[in-house]
């Protein structure tokens, strides 16, 4: 298997763009390895400029819910795309796909679309702090909510304290507000209410996809909901990732925590840059032009990414079932390779939600980032770099959530399953 146009193509790209991509993980930085720059997709599967193609677990990094060029989003992608691409004024189909939205989510009565998950998840944070007259957010370590300004945050000494930026030219200033918190425990949130009574929110991935697959416990996100009523604070829950991935009705629907705002992106564009975030009517009354909270965008809610989303939500709701499909398989995948894996003497902590799954090599369960981070990062490149030569496109990082489409076939997974093994028994045999 050559890979020497994508070599060649990278260098190129190099030169012209930082890094040779348009977004960091892209490059294959963390499993030591330069990316395949990609021809083409068609269903669950990917074609490299080399001619190589591969069984595809990215799918773009969770928006392609039904596999590469979906008849029905590509036909009405086409058919917006003979009207116009954008026009900066309303269009019937904004106000279908809000429709869809309120009418899929409980805790939604109103939503904004936008043109990406950092967007919708900015703007939450604003509206919150706009609703509450607080200046102090709280997020979890561990969680990516995009790469806005006050969410590029690690832990100070421990969690529980203020935060401080995770990059440069993040102003300590920006991040002063933001406290960090410890995934799936209640106490380190109790700690944060105690050092501050300004927090205007608390914002947590509800199953959390950028730490790897790490869902949060039911009981947790109950007793979230209740420290946040009992202080006055908004929960927002950034189903950027998991909304339409784990579930239809989102993580509310499977853990009974109801959030106050959601924000949403990824599927809810099926392939096309779309980002949303809602609420209840009072809160989400607070944005311009209604209320005082200034948010915009040119190209919020443009009629060719409209119609994509559209196109995927009303397909995902008319084919319901497909969660559980999707989950039967990702399980069958995980616990699969989790089984050929154990025959090589390497422990696999494996989990899924819907058509998100999650496979660690560590030896212990994984609850927050601390425990992820504890993994066999090593490992995971060679297993990463091997099953790349085999014909398998898996997520470039341990941190990443790994996503099948309805164009995964069982046929697909057999043959990882069986490709693994295949990887296992080498790195074994490589560690003796
Ligand atoms: C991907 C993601 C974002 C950021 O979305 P972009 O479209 O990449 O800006 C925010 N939150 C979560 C949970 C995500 O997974």
């Amino acid at each position: 298997m050559s890979t020497n146009a994508s070599i060649q193509a990278f260098k190129e790209a190099q030169n012209l763009i930082p890094g040779g991509v348009n977004s960091p993980v892209r490059a294959f930085k963390s499993v030591g390895a330069t990316p395949i720059f990609i021809k083409e997709g068609q269903g669950g599967k990917l074609m490299d400029i080399d001619g190589n193609s591969y069984i595809d677990y990215v799918q773009s990094w969770g928006p392609l819910i039904f596999g590469h060029r979906d008849e029905s989003i590509e036909a009405a992608v086409i058919e917006a795309v003979k009207h116009g691409l954008s026009f900066g004024a309303p269009t019937l189909a904004e106000t279908e796909l809000a429709k869809e939205v309120v009418d899929i989510f409980d805790s939604i009565d109103k939503v904004r679309f936008v043109s990406s998950g950092t967007e919708a998840v900015m703007s939450a944070i604003r509206l919150a702090r706009g609703f509450t007259g607080r200046d102090d957010i709280l997020k979890f370590e561990g969680c990516y909510h995009g790469h806005s300004d006050s969410l590029l945050v690690q832990a100070g000494s421990g969690a529980a304290t203020f935060g401080n930026p995770s990059s440069p030219g993040v102003p300590a200033d920006f991040t002063k507000h933001t406290l960090l918190a410890k995934y799936n425990d209640i106490e380190s949130v109790k700690k944060c209410f105690e050092q501050s009574s300004d927090i205007a929110c608390v914002i947590i991935e509800p199953i959390a996809g950028n730490m790897g697959l790490v869902p949060a416990d039911k009981d947790f996100l109950a007793e979230l909901r209740t420290l946040c009523d009992a202080n006055g604070t908004l929960l927002i829950f950034d189903e950027v990732m998991s909304g339409f991935r784990a579930t239809l009705y989102g993580a509310e629907s499977i853990t009974g925590t109801s959030p106050d705002i959601i924000t949403l992106g990824k599927v809810i564009g099926g392939g096309m840059p779309v980002g949303a975030f809602g609420a209840r009517c009072e809160i989400m009354a607070q944005l311009s032009p209604d209320g005082p909270v200034y948010q915009a965008g040119t190209l919020s809610g443009n009629p060719v990414a409209m119609a994509a989303g559209l196109a995927a939500v009303r397909k995902i709701k008319a084919n319901a079932p497909i969660y559980k499909t999707l989950q039967n398989r990702a399980k069958h995948l995980v616990e699969g390779m989790k089984e050929v894996a154990a025959k090589h003497g390497i422990t696999l902590q494996v989990d899924v939600r819907g058509s998100m799954f999650g496979f660690f090599f560590n030896d212990k369960k994984v609850t927050n980032f601390d425990e992820a981070a504890d993994s066999n990062l090593d490992m995971f490149a060679t297993f990463h770099t091997e099953m790349m030569k085999e014909g398998f496109y898996f997520a470039c990082s341990q941190f990443e959530t790994g996503f099948i489409s309805t164009a995964t076939t069982d046929a697909m997974i057999e043959d990882t399953i069986t490709a693994s093994e295949r990887v296992f028994g080498k790195i074994n045999d490589a560690r003796r």
